[in-house]
C-alpha cells in the first residue's frame, strides 16, 4: 500500500514548536514521519502527496459530548429555557425516540464531528445506538454509559441498563454518573465502585449550576423541587452536605486521574485546588453554560494556576454545532474577558493533548508511531498558527484524517 505525504504550510505536532512547510507521512493507520516537506520528500520516494492549505493538527478531541442528543434535539439550544425547565423538557422529548430515532440523531452528531475536524470524543450515552455508530465511524476515544433519576430503590433495574449498555460492543465504555443532583449519593458511589472494579474511567456533570452548588450545600432551591417532582429519595434532599459540589464528588471518591468532569463552573480556589491535586481534567463547555444560563468557568483561573483544562461542546441541545474550534474561541473570548490575554497556545493544547488526558489515551499528538487521526484548517499562516486557528478556524475545516482514511474534505 502506498503512503500518502500530508503536506501543509504549518504543522503542529503539539510536542514541539509550530513546523513551517509541514508534512506527514501516513501509512495505513499510523504516522510514519513528521518534519519538513523538504526533508519528507528526500527520505521516501514513492508517496502519494496531498497538498492542503493551512494549518494542519492532530485530530481534535472533544472531551464532552452527548451524540445522541442530535439535530433532532437542536430547537431546544434556541429555547432560552432556564436549565431546570431545560432538563425537564429534554427528559420529556426522549420518551417517543425510538431505536432508530437514537441512531439517526447520533449519526448526525458523529458527521458534524468528522466535518470540523475532531476525531474523538468523550461521549456520554443513554442508550446503545450511540456507542454503535460511534464505533462504526472510526471515533476514538470512550463512549461512557450513564445513568440519572436513580435512588436506591431504583438502583437494581438501573444497574440491569447499565449492564445492558456496558456489555455493547464496538467502542471502550465508561461510566457516567449524571450528577450529584439526579442520582442518590449512594447509587454514584456505586457506579464509582463498580466502574474502579472494572477498570472503566468515568466522566460525571459537575459544578455545572449555582442550583447544583445549591442542592450539595443545603439540600434546598430548584433541584430539590424536581426530586420533590419526580418522587426520588435523595440523601442530600433537604439537608444537603455543608460542602461545594466538588469537595462532595471527592467524598463519594468521584475524583482522580481516571476520571474527568463536565463543565467546573462553580469552582473556588479550594475547588480548582482539589481537582489539580487528584489530576482531574475539567472539560469546559462555554458555550453550552452561556445558552443555559448556567454562568461562566473561571477559564482565566484554571489557566494561571495550571488545571489540566480539555474542551467538550455538550450537545445540540444546547450548542448551535459541534465545532470545537467554535467551542475553543468562545473559551479564549471568555479567558481574555476575565483578564487572561493570550490563551490560545493552552486552548490549542486542551483541544488535543487535554483531551487526551481527559480520556486517558495515547491521542492528541503527530509523531512517528501514533495514529493518523488529524485535521487542516484553511486559515491564514503568517502569524501565530494557534491565534489563526482559533480566531478563523471555526467552519473552516478542509480535511480529516481519521486512521489514515480521508474521512472528510472540502
Ligand atoms: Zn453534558
Amino acid at each position: 500500500m502506498t503512503a500518502t505525504l500530508h503536506v501543509a504550510p504549518v504543522v503542529l505536532t503539539m510536542l514541539d514548536e509550530p513546523l513551517r512547510d509541514g508534512a506527514v507521512l501516513v501509512e495505513q493507520d499510523l504516522v510514519v514521519d513528521v518534519g519538513t516537506s523538504a526533508d519528507l520528500f528526500a527520505r521516501h520516494g514513492d508517496v502519494r502527496v496531498r497538498e492542503w492549505p493551512g494549518v494542519m493538527t492532530p485530530g481534535l478531541v472533544n472531551a464532552h459530548a452527548h451524540l445522541e442528543y442530535g439535530p433532532p434535539f437542536a430547537d431546544l439550544a434556541a429555547g432560552n429555557l432556564p436549565f431546570a425547565q431545560w432538563i425537564a423538557e429534554l427528559t420529556a422529548r426522549r420518551n417517543g425516540m425510538t431505536d432508530i430515532d437514537w441512531q439517526v440523531s447520533a449519526r448526525g452528531s458523529a458527521h458534524r464531528l468528522l466535518t470540523s475536524g475532531t476525531t474523538a470524543v468523550a461521549d456520554i450515552v443513554t442508550r446503545g445506538p450511540a456507542i454503535v455508530v460511534a464505533g462504526s465511524v472510526g471515533l476514538q476515544g470512550i463512549s461512557y454509559a450513564e445513568l440519572a433519576g436513580v435512588d436506591v430503590k431504583g438502583w437494581p433495574v438501573a444497574l440491569e441498563r447499565l449492564e445492558v449498555l456496558l456489555g455493547t460492543t464496538g467502542r471502550e465504555r465508561g461510566v457516567s454518573p449524571h450528577t450529584l443532583y439526579t442520582l442518590s449519593s449512594q447509587v454514584f458511589k456505586q457506579m464509582v465502585t463498580l466502574a474502579r472494579a472494572r477498570g472503566m474511567r468515568l466522566h460525571p456533570h459537575l459544578a455545572e449550576t449555582a442550583d447544583e452548588a445549591e442542592w450539595v450545600l443545603s439540600g434546598t432551591g430548584a433541584f430539590a423541587e424536581f426530586v420533590e417532582r419526580f418522587g426520588f429519595e435523595f440523601e442530600l434532599h433537604g439537608n444537603g452536605v455543608g460542602m461545594s459540589a466538588v469537595r462532595h464528588c471527592d467524598e463519594l471518591g468521584g475524583l482522580g486521574p481516571d476520571v474527568h468532569v463536565a463543565h467546573g463552573v462553580h469552582v473556588d480556589a479550594d475547588d480548582r485546588a482539589l481537582l489539580r491535586e487528584r489530576r482531574t481534567v475539567v472539560a469546559l463547555c462555554t458555550r453550552s453554560n452561556a445558552a443555559l444560563q448556567a454562568g461562566e468557568a473561571p477559564v482565566a483561573d484554571y489557566l494561571s494556576e495550571g488545571n489540566p483544562i480539555a474542551i467538550g461542546t455538550d450537545s445540540l441541545a444546547s450548542v448551535p454545532d459541534l465545532d470545537l474550534l467554535a467551542e475553543a474561541r468562545a473559551t479564549r473570548d471568555l479567558a481574555r474577558r476575565q483578564g487572561f490575554e493570550h490563551p490560545e497556545r493552552a486552548l490549542v493544547r486542551a483541544l488535543t493533548l487535554g483531551g487526551a488526558q481527559a480520556l486517558g489515551h495515547d491521542l492528541g499528538t503527530l509523531r512517528p508511531g501514533g495514529r493518523a487521526d488529524l485535521a487542516v484548517f484553511d486559515v491564514p499562516v503568517e502569524g501565530d498558527a494557534h491565534e489563526a486557528l482559533l480566531e478563523h478556524g471555526p467552519g473552516h475545516c478542509v480535511a480529516t484524517v481519521l486512521g489514515g482514511r480521508l474521512v472528510h474534505r472540502r
